[in-house]
């Protein structure tokens, strides 16, 4: 039965730990299962384009590391790399093709890309059906209305994680600290759509630390280094950072943290794992949609 976040009992003892990688090994090997009965079914694999501008070392990592997990998981990847100098009419016709060509099923925009590009008007031009990365403005309008509709993949991952460690949102007090497109937002929407009250902070928030005293559920997704202090965590709450920072470092300070929460997550191994075992998931269920399957 899963526990309400905002009735989670107050505790002194360290919180659990909410693992990310155990979950996301279990999500991609079902993932795995499902491709193999899509292709045995179809005689087609479930693919997941990848398109990268330019060579930045992190992004070329992070395309590399959604190709190696879409072997693991029977996906097979198309690789469009085109050069830094591609413009924004260059990039959208790429995606477009992509958008319209059946052997296709889900397209990854890696981002951010170059500044002369308009994010936004490539991001568009990936078709709904095939947003598995949870980019386009239909998707965040899906996740919006709670609507069928592909998820944006940390978003959707943190609400996995929930899930899995029975964290009913309902009548919770949520606080996400981070409103980009990617991560604060669209994770407050889903996190409304699961009757969780929300508070959305950022830059401009006054007394951040008293708005996530009040918390129930912290989501911290700021990419700011061990922001969030164990002194502001309400006992007994969960917590979950979304950040990434260099040195593995988080957007919580995890030692002093981990000693009022209820959960927690890790970084490494908590959130990190589930936004590729999202992508993963969402494109063969794009696949499986796209066949009537
Ligand atoms: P972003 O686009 O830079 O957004 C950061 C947000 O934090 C903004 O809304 C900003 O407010 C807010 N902020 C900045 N400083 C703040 C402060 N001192 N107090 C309160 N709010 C503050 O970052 P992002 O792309 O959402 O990423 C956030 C973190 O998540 C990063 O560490 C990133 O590496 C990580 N991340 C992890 C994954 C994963 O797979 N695990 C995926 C994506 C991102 P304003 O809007 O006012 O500027």
């Amino acid at each position: 039965m899963p526990q309400s976040a905002s009735t989670t009992t107050p505790t002194t003892s360290p919180a659990r730990l909410m693992d990310g990688t155990a979950l996301a090994r279990r999500i991609v090997e079902t993932t795995a299962e499902r491709a193999a009965a899509f292709t045995a079914r179809t005689g087609t694999s479930p693919c997941l384009a990848t398109v990268l501008v330019g060579e930045d070392p992190a992004s070329v990592t992070y395309v590399r590391m959604k190709q190696n997990r879409c072997r693991k998981a029977g996906i097979v990847s198309r690789h469009v790399a085109l050069p830094a100098e591609t413009t924004t009419a260059e990039l959208v016709h790429t995606l477009t093709a992509l958008s319209t060509d059946p052997a296709v099923h889900g397209i990854l925009l890696q981002h951010p890309m170059g500044e002369h590009i308009d994010e936004r008007a490539a991001f568009e031009a990936i078709a709904p059906e095939k947003d598995v990365d949870g980019v386009t403005l239909s998707s965040y309008a899906a996740m919006s209305f709670g609507l069928p509709g592909f998820q944006s993949c940390t978003p959707g991952g943190i609400m996995r994680l929930l899930d899995a460690y029975d964290v009913d949102p309902a009548g919770s007090r949520a606080v996400v600290v981070g409103r980009s497109a990617i991560l604060g937002k669209p994770v407050g929407m889903l996190l409304l759509a699961r009757d969780a009250t929300v508070t959305y902070c950022h830059s401009r928030t006054k007394d951040l630390g008293a708005v996530v005293r009040e918390a129930d559920i912290v989501v911290a997704a700021v990419g700011r280094p061990e922001l969030i202090r164990g002194e502001d965590i309400k006992p007994g709450a969960v917590v979950i950072d979304a950040g990434y920072n260099p040195g593995n470092v988080g957007d919580v300070h995890f030692a002093s943290a981990v000693e009022r929460a209820g959960l927690i997550t890790p970084v490494p191994g908590g959130v990190g794992p589930m936004t590729i075992a999202t992508l993963m998931e969402q494109t063969v269920t794009g696949a499986e949609r796209q066949l009537g399957l």
